[in-house]
């Protein structure tokens, strides 16, 4: 008989271990520190939604719904859909719960996102996301908030040379002309375009700005750009918005043609991006972008909801997480060495007491005494406890600086 085969993992999944989930929970613990400095409220949203609520708030002609997205039909025949993003379900709980009695609410969350996408370094079918959105608030103020609070998580992560990069794209009226002007712009060579991009051309022109196709590249330096469309209004909303980074100290810089996937997008937009030459360009290569989001007034109307400002950002947790450096094993406090099992009730009980007490401890009883000491080294903790076979005392060994350490635990554990 044949040995039955394992199974592998699905394409585009991961299995983080060691350093890397350090790394991974390094960055979700940050964020949750920062979101509370300045209080967003914690969601937890369904990983799946009705297919609609995706479709119709980012937008059938988005990359996410008409290639990205996992949908399947379930047991009843309900077509359902794995999320691709946050903001489509937090749309569609706020107005389902009747959040507005919240507005404006400013709400976090993170978890898993999936889009099925071509699987490379940086990018894959089930990655995660830390999220943030305020939701309810028509003021640029809401949307420096909201970029200050990106800005922090970076910076408190310790990720150099990320750049915000920053652009508007106005009210209606203004992408209504400007989209005119970028239909007849590229019209005029569409032939020399991508396929995607002479696609594009019809369903959403804006969008070829976004192209990554250097067929595309090279027209879209010269495109018109939205500032000569931009109304009154538009422009003091730009304006509010980026007094308020300078107030805030976020350093931002403008990007004329960053549009953002998104068909919900209105005022602003945004990405932060590492600096070319910088070690986190490096490390993340063509897939650079960290972070991004905007403002999404039109977003609740397509959901059949009141009309709704809401302002909201994503970024990719494993793109963070490869820029914050290694982050070793968790450190310990006590390491307790069994060398002789007839011991083992009280090295239990010394262990527990040493948790409950607040002490990172370990207790190695698994394999020779010779291996439970040498593995016990390895961790590089304050004391070293040990339970030998020759004698029923106990000593407690103080490693490297810690003295006053060696003091408390005879405090905390009676030994013998
Ligand atoms: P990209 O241009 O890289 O495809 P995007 O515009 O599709 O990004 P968003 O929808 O704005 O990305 O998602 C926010 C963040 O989520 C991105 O900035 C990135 O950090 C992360 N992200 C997006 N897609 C993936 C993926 N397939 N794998 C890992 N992280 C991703
Ligand atoms: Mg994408």
């Amino acid at each position: 008989m044949s040995k039955p085969k394992t199974p592998q993992a699905i394409r585009g999944t991961q299995d983080i271990f060691g350093p890397d989930a350090e790394a991974f929970v390094f960055v979700v613990e940050t964020f949750e520190r920062v979101r509370k400095l300045y209080r967003f409220r914690r969601v937890e949203m369904p990983v799946f939604e009705r297919t609609e609520v995706f479709a119709r708030s980012i937008g059938e002609t988005t990359d996410i719904v008409s290639k990205e997205m996992y949908t399947f039909d379930d047991r009843g025949g309900e077509s359902l859909t794995l999320r691709p993003e946050f903001t489509a379900g937090i749309a569609r709980a706020f107005l389902t719960n009747g959040w507005q009695q919240h507005a404006p609410l400013k709400a976090a969350t993170h978890g898993p996102v999936f889009r099925y996408e071509r699987p490379q370094k940086g990018r894959y079918r089930q990655f995660h996301q830390i999220d943030a959105e305020i939701i309810g608030a028509a003021e640029p103020q809401a949307d420096v908030e909201l970029l200050a609070m990106a800005d922090q998580v970076i910076r408190e992560l310790g990720i150099e040379g990320i750049t915000l990069h920053l652009n508007t794209l106005g009210d209606a009226d203004t992408r209504d002309a400007w989209r005119a002007a970028l239909v007849e712009y590229f019209g005029a060579v569409r032939g020399e375009l991508s396929e995607d991009s002479q696609e594009r051309l019809d369903k959403n022109p804006l969008r070829i700005l976004d192209s990554k196709d250097p067929r595309d590249r090279k027209f879209v330096a010269e495109a018109p750009k939205i500032d000569a469309f931009l109304s009154d209004d538009a422009q003091r909303f730009f304006d509010a918005v980026t007094r308020g980074l300078d107030a805030a100290g976020v350093k931002w810089q403008r990007a004329e043609s960053l549009v953002r996937g998104l068909d919900y997008y209105r005022h602003t937009a945004f990405e932060f991006i590492p600096d070319e030459g910088t070690a986190a360009a490096d490390a993340l290569g063509s897939q650079s972008t960290i972070l991004g989001g905007g403002r999404y007034d039109g977003l609740m109307a397509s959901l059949g909801g009141p009309a709704t400002p809401a302002v909201g950002w994503a970024a990719g947790i494993e793109r963070l997480a490869m820029l914050v450096g290694e982050r070793g094993e968790i450190e310990a406090d006590a390491v307790v060495v069994l060398e002789d099992d007839s011991r083992m009730g009280r090295a239990i009980a010394t262990v527990k007491k040493l948790r409950e007490a607040g002490w990172k401890t370990e207790l190695f009883a698994h394999g020779s005494p010779r291996k439970r000491f040498d593995k016990a080294r390895k961790v590089p903790a304050h004391v070293l406890v040990t339970f030998p076979v020759t004698d029923d005392k106990v000593s407690t060994r103080v490693m490297g600086d810690g003295g006053e350490v060696h003091t408390a635990i005879e405090s905390l554990v009676q030994f013998d």
